[in-house]
């Protein structure tokens, strides 16, 4: 359809629905005709355009009122520009703005320190543009602050005159201040000081008061009324400097003695102790020593510390006999202890050397596989009967000790060895060999027999998912095989299965060599 044609199909419809050809209804016709035709023309969609870009509000008011064309949607928007007077608003916020900041400097100056604050953060806020949240918050701390605000502090007051709240300055000119200081000198409150001060006078380690110090406290008990005069002053700072110098001395004093006497008595521990034989007569002279220092003449403060050691002198005696009693009763039965270990020990050892089981895999040690070895051999040479050996070596097994710890080794070693056993035949005898080496003796089995065992092992471990703790552990072996009848003895035998578990070594391990 072209353009013509869409223009008079516009047209077609005023008429159908007794429109009059004005432009604005001419227009909608239009577009209208033109979008059902399939044309997209810029004009019709430019409507939605301006509507998007309204807010929600807005947009709703839009629907609700059917505004239709541009032309509606301009009446629309200069209604609403005429309804709003914004020179009104912002001159009416502008003024609120001036006397709330006048406000807060007012209360900036006033004598509450938490309010000032919050009138000078507020007057910040109101000089810049804050936000509606940053406002809300400032709101919020005026409310705590009218909440929490107390005043009450000023009742206590009233003993010093009138008070009146809502006059701070009248009330500060009613109170009467020469009441106050008339208490302090109050002659109740003196002698409770006078008292104070001498009892503080009192030298609190040395044992006795000097002559001067008793002079001057009993000066000011006697009178209380001195300490307001200035020229005692110097009395009893040098009261106390001698109460000071009495107290160093007499530490100084009692550290001496102690120190003499601990020396003495540690002269004799040690030598108690190099003859432990006689250690209750060495401790009961010691005991004696320090009975003996109390008639020296020992000021009294010593006498306190005398004693505890003295005690701890006793003590030690008390204890030693018992000990020494202790000792002699049960030393019989500690030899026949000691005895019966020694010869636990010995079995131990006789055990060890019996046991054919290895401790962590359970299966056969060495010794075990040694004697199966020379049975095997004996059948052989008596009835011919063939048997082959497989030697097992972990791969790099030391890496899994150096990386997972000897624990996760010995995990892994014990994971092999089940293998080991789930692959053999009842009648197949395998062991340790030593470390991380295994090895199987299979009765009646030729070479073939013995790498095909061998590679089951060997696949079985490729594929094994041994885990440790939260490692997974990838785990190869190499193996060496060699039967009896091609050798000539068994000693060549092993030899040969050990030269072929080398070769698979050299040759990229994971592997069977047989030989
Ligand atoms: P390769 O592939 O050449 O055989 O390398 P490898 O690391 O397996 O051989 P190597 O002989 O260098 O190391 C063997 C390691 O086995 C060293 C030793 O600490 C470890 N081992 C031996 N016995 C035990 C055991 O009872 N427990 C644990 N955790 N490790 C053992
Ligand atoms: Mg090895
Ligand atoms: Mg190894």
């Amino acid at each position: 359809m072209n353009i013509q044609a869409i223009i008079k199909k516009a047209v077609k419809r005023l008429e159908v629905e007794g429109k009059l050809l004005t432009p604005d209804f001419y227009a909608e016709a239009f577009c209208k005709e033109a979008t059902k035709a399939g044309f997209s023309v810029e004009d019709c969609s430019k409507l939605d355009k301006f509507r998007s870009m309204l807010n929600k509000e807005f947009q709703d008011e839009l629907k609700k009122y059917h505004i239709k064309t541009i032309s509606e949607l301009s009446h629309f928007l200069i209604s609403k520009l005429n309804r709003t007077n914004p020179s009104h608003c912002s001159n009416l916020l502008e003024s609120q703005t001036a006397f709330t900041k006048r406000v807060l400097q007012v209360i900036e100056v006033l004598h509450n320190r938490e309010a000032a604050e919050l009138a000078r953060k507020s007057l910040d806020l109101l000089s810049r543009e804050a936000s509606i949240a940053e406002i809300e918050q400032f709101r919020q701390s005026w409310i705590n602050f009218t909440t929490t605000y107390d005043d009450t502090f000023l009742q206590k007051l009233k003993s010093f005159g009138e008070i009146d709240s809502s006059d701070l300055k009248k009330s500060v000119q009613n109170l009467n201040l020469t009441g106050v200081s008339c208490k302090i000198s109050d002659s109740f409150e003196l002698s409770k000081v006078a008292s104070l001060l001498v009892s503080s006078l009192v030298p609190s380690i040395a044992s006795d008061a000097n002559e001067k110090i008793i002079q001057i406290s009993q000066k000011i008990q006697n009178n209380p009324a001195l300490l307001e005069d200035s020229t005692i002053e110097a009395e009893i700072k040098s009261a106390i400097s001698l109460r000071i110098a009495l107290d160093k001395q007499s530490v100084k004093d009692m550290v001496e003695s102690i120190d003499g006497v601990l020396d003495r008595l540690s002269l004799r521990l040690i030598e108690m102790i190099e003859s432990s034989d006689s250690s209750t007569t060495e401790i009961q002279k010691i005991k004696k020593e320090l009975e003996s220092y109390s008639n020296e003449g020992i000021s009294t403060n010593f006498n306190i510390a005398h004693k505890k050691l003295y005690t701890i002198a006793v003590a030690l005696e008390e204890n030693t006999q018992a000990l020494t009693k202790d000792l002699k009763k049960h030393s019989s039965e500690v030899s026949i202890l000691s005895k019966k270990i020694e010869q636990l020990e010995v079995e131990l050892e006789q055990a060890k050397e019996q046991s054919r089981e290895d401790f962590l895999t359970k299966l056969f040690n060495k010794r075990a596989l040694d004697e199966f070895m020379s049975v095997k051999e004996a059948e052989f040479e008596r009835y011919g009967h063939n048997f082959t050996v497989v030697f097992f070596d972990l791969d790099y097994f030391k890496a899994v000790n150096d990386t997972y710890g000897h624990d996760a080794g010995d995990a892994v070693l014990v994971a092999f060895a089940k293998i080991l056993k789930n692959e053999a035949r009842t009648v197949d005898i395998i062991g340790r060999f030593g470390g991380e080496e295994f090895m199987a003796i299979l009765g009646e089995t030729d070479l073939d027999g013995g790498v095909v065992f061998a590679q089951k092992v060997r696949n079985k471990v490729k594929n094994a998912r041994m885990m440790y703790k939260e490692n997974r552990i990838e785990l190869t072996v190499s193996c060496g095989v060699s039967e009896r009848k091609t050798h000539f003895s068994l000693q060549n035998l092993v030899k040969s299965a050990d030269e072929a578990l080398y070769k698979a070594k050299k040759d990229g391990r994971d592997r069977v060599e047989a030989k």
